[in-house]
């Protein structure tokens, strides 16, 4: 077997979702219909709900559910853009985060091309920490007046950076301005409580917590106003289309169950499997660098399952290639184009340059991981980082595939 070490991309379904997921897979009934079935479905849909409000610290009236974490954040920037723009056309600017996942930016980005949106991109540091006096300077002297939202990732998906979220509500609060937040990778890691955020819009999603891809919701406060995307049933509180996903919800509530129950204990476990992760890595290549925020100097500053590094004169995607053939899953963190490997914007956001950042690699472990996968892993990479380094940033998988013949 494999050792999987990319659960940040996905981690395996948890039993309690599976079993909710193949029992309600087996009942049929659309929860907006009137008879039993429907009925039987809308019971479900409104327990999951209240499960998930539950787990998530919010009402259950404030739980929309949508298709995963990419379409809870196109609603929640697309709709506080358009319905805070509605209200007052002076407010074209978005507060953005250098670091956010491309559902945020590319949607930033996408309204700036079409919808007349004025992206702010604000500064991170070298840990990738979001810059408050960015912020604060954005909103006063950049004229508050003028922002129709701010949005924040609550932890970063490639380096694990938690961002100071209450900091950044807490500013934009004392202007009146929603801030919405990308808690995908956060929820089901560390704790979340929408309620005590003050968020007004918060994303989330099931694969990334034990439950099924495809589904997961947005937080979005009881007077929060929101403009829809999609245009249909208005099956969710009128701002989300759709037939619900029954099953898929059933599942994400029990995942969502099981993972918050267990939160503090698992968080530690894996927190110390992560800190195995960044020991090993040290003793076998002592030249690989953590990026993001140090956990021995501020534990609280990084997701427990994330360990970022950069391999200097390494393609990350070499690496990841050669560490696959060990049998070890891990990731890049970021995304490719067409097979080509392109720098992360989180790390050069961070101050990285091009080729440094192309040497990332991204471990992160989850509810299945182990001390017999920290040990596997540790003891494949050596190999694998050398002969990667051989390769070179010359180009990855022909060189590597000449490699792997000698
Ligand atoms: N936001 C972050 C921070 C993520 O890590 C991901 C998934 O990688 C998403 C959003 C997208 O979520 P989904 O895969 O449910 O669409």
């Amino acid at each position: 077997m494999p050792v999987y070490l990319d659960h940040a991309a996905t981690t395996p379904i948890s039993a309690p979702a599976l079993a909710a997921l193949t029992s309600a897979l087996g009942r049929s009934g659309n929860p907006s219909s009137l008879h039993g079935a429907g009925r039987r479905a809308r019971a479900t849909v409104e327990q999951s709900r209240e499960t998930i409000a539950r787990a998530a610290g919010a009402h259950p009236t404030e739980v929309v559910f949508t298709s995963g974490g990419t379409e809870a954040d196109n609603l929640a920037v697309k709709g506080l853009f358009w319905a805070r723009r509605a209200a007052d056309p002076r407010r074209t600017r978005i507060l953005v985060s250098t670091v956010e996942h491309a559902a945020v930016q590319d949607t930033v980005e996408w309204l700036a091309h079409h919808e007349g949106a004025e992206a702010v991109w604000l500064p991170v540091d070298e840990t990738g920490t979001v810059s408050l006096d960015a912020l604060s300077r954005e909103l006063d002297d950049g004229g508050a007046d003028s922002v129709a939202l701010v949005t924040c990732m609550w932890a970063n998906n490639e380096v694990g950076t938690v961002e100071p979220v209450a900091e950044v509500v807490a500013l934009a609060a004392a202007h009146g301005i929603p801030v919405h937040s990308d808690a995908v990778q956060a929820f089901g890691s560390v704790p979340v409580n929408f309620k005590d955020s003050g968020l007004a819009a918060m994303s989330v999603s099931g694969h990334k917590i034990g439950g099924p891809v495809g589904v997961g919701a947005l937080l979005l406060g009881r007077d929060v106003t929101l403009t829809p995307v999609q245009h249909g049933g208005g099956q969710e509180r009128k701002v989300r289309s759709g037939t619900l996903d029954t099953a898929g919800i059933a599942a994400f509530a029990a995942a969502a169950a099981d993972v918050t129950a267990n939160l503090a204990a698992e968080s530690r476990r894996i927190a110390g499997l992560r800190d195995a992760v960044i020991a090993g890595v040290g003793r076998v290549v002592p030249e690989a660098v953590l990026r993001g925020v140090d956990p021995a100097v501020n534990p609280g500053g990084r997701l427990p399952g994330n360990a970022h590094f950069t391999f200097p004169g390494c393609e990350g995607d070499s690496l990841l290639f050669l560490l696959d053939m060990a049998g070890i899953e891990s990731s890049t963190g970021s995304a490719c184009t067409a097979g080509v490997p392109r720098p992360s914007h989180v790390l050069l956001a961070m101050g990285l340059d091009e080729e440094t950042a192309r040497g990332a690699q991204r471990f992160s472990l989850g509810h299945t991981s182990s001390q017999a996968d920290v040990d596997a892993f540790v003891a494949a990479l050596p190999q694998a980082h050398a002969r990667a380094k051989q390769a070179g940033m010359a180009g990855h998988v022909s060189s590597i595939q000449t490699a792997s013949t000698r």
